[in-house]
């Protein structure tokens, strides 16, 4: 079944020489470099490939550079001391330097394919197929989209391209090798890697490409959660999330990612919808910047519509408030880790930004001067800053803390009631007298 995609794709190898692209080897990395030219001088094929390829002939500046060889892993290793293998169905070099490591994968034939579940090719525990070495061809033909499928030659400098990726990458477009229905059913996360790298390069994505998510996206339910949070931070956190976003929905995608997300969504929460664009674009612009983004925060984005509707329902059934919160987040939380496995210590920051959300809104001497020291105070402030397309009376909050934040410690306390029930200057936001629950008295354990 795998080979089918390949058999009715005959490799036409074109090589463009190098005075007909413009990959610079100042643009490659050092490593990389050193990489390629030891592999080469050993006697072995070495060429750049993939991803690297395909954004240094676009004059960008690629994440990580993949090695490609006919070089045996085993064979690598001898030749790096600082070459560790990894992978246990995929055996694959990691030719360490400092910070950056270079991937040196030996030419893989047909009837393997990257991410399958390992599971289906076990038999008796044992693995099977595993390591199936191949010609640079069929190495090419198992990769996903066209433009993905060119090597540059250390040997010479110049790019092989065996399906057609040159065209494709002047039509910006992205096909996929073979047929896609066959493609995507061997492994699903293609669509997701279809949708990430249109926003990324501004592509689109072939008709003939997208034309099988309507009907196969639901198999991404099947793929692993853990690589799909993998895959989900790709998107999110590396620079071009809104874009991303944006094109998961337009692509009926979201709902298998994000079921809360995209039925929130659905049902016209348009405020969700404005703390989502908006938490991406913050995050896209920080990332542009160099600096740090939190997982934690985005998702925390994302999540939110479906948490605070539960909690608000549960509370006007009665529910305790800090029950209430704790209750839609645990549920919330829980199904999205059924398809996305976010690690517990984000969903740990997801919580606590979620549950100080309420907390803002008592706007008494003690509590405020608790909050304003919590250790989550900046990230659920910032939250807050983002939820102002709910209410004026929200956004108003937003300002009150954004005030109280610059007054000295003595102004702010003077201006605080001791209790809830008194009157706050500077004016206390309307939202807490519209917002205040009703808390059981004096019920242990609800702290
Ligand atoms: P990025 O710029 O985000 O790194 P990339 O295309 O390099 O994008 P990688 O995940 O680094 O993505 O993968 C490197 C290469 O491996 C791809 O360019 C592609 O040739 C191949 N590849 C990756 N994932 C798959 C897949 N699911 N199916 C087939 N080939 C894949
Ligand atoms: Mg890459």
């Amino acid at each position: 079944m795998n080979s089918k995609a390949r058999t009715d794709v005959a490799p036409a190898l074109r090589i463009i020489p190098r005075e007909q692209h413009i990959i610079s080897r100042k643009n490659i990395s050092k490593a990389a470099l050193r990489v390629l030219y030891r592999l080469n001088e050993s006697g072995y094929d070495a060429f750049l490939v993939g991803g690297a390829v395909r954004d240094l002939l676009l004059g960008g500046k690629p994440k990580d550079f993949d090695v490609a060889t006919n070089a045996t892993p085993d064979e690598v290793k001898k030749l790096f001391r600082n070459c560790r293998l990894i992978g246990r169905r995929f055996r694959l070099a990691h030719v360490v330097f400092g910070p950056e490591i270079i991937e040196v994968a030996t030419f893989r034939g047909t009837g393997e394919e990257e991410g399958a579940e390992g599971e289906r090719h076990i038999v008796d525990g044992r693995i099977v197929r595993d390591n199936v070495w191949g010609s640079i061809e069929e190495d090419a033909l198992r990769r996903d989209f066209r433009v993905n499928a060119m090597y540059y030659d250390i040997s010479d400098f110049s790019v092989r391209d065996y399906v057609g990726g040159m065209q494709d990458l002047e039509d910006r477009v992205l096909r996929l090798i073979g047929d896609p229905a066959t493609r995507y059913r061997e492994d699903p996360v293609r669509m997701l890697r279809a949708v990430r790298l249109a926003a990324k390069l501004g592509f689109r994505i072939d008709d003939a490409a997208s034309a099988p998510f309507a009907e196969l996206g639901v198999l991404l339910a099947e793929a692993a959660p853990a690589r799909l949070f993998d895959e989900s931070l790709k998107m999110f956190l590396a620079g071009y999330g809104l874009q991303s976003f944006r094109m998961l929905e337009q692509c009926g995608l979201l709902k298998f990612m994000f079921p809360a997300t995209a039925r929130a969504l659905e049902r016209g929460d348009e405020a969700l919808r404005a703390l989502v664009e908006q938490g991406l674009a913050n995050t896209d612009e920080r990332v542009a910047e160099g600096k740090s983004v939190t997982p934690a925060f985005l998702f925390a984005v994302l999540l939110w519509g479906e948490v605070r509707d539960l909690a608000y329902a549960w509370m006007e059934q009665g529910m305790d408030n800090n029950e209430a919160w704790a209750r839609a987040a645990l549920r919330v939380v829980g199904e999205q880790c059924q398809r996305v496995a976010i690690p517990r210590r984000f969903t740990f920051t997801m919580e606590e930004i979620w549950s100080l959300q309420p907390r803002f809104e008592q706007i008494q001497r003690k509590k405020v001067f608790r909050l304003l020291t919590h250790p989550r105070f900046r990230a659920a402030f910032d939250f807050l800053l983002l939820r102002a397309h709910e209410s004026p009376a929200v956004r108003e909050l937003g300002q009150w803390w954004a005030h109280a934040q610059q007054l000295p410690h003595e102004t702010l306390a003077a201006a605080l009631p001791n209790h809830s029930g008194g009157t706050a200057e500077p004016a206390a936001p309307a939202a807490r007298k519209r917002r205040r629950r009703r808390r059981p008295s004096g019920k242990p354990g609800t702290t």
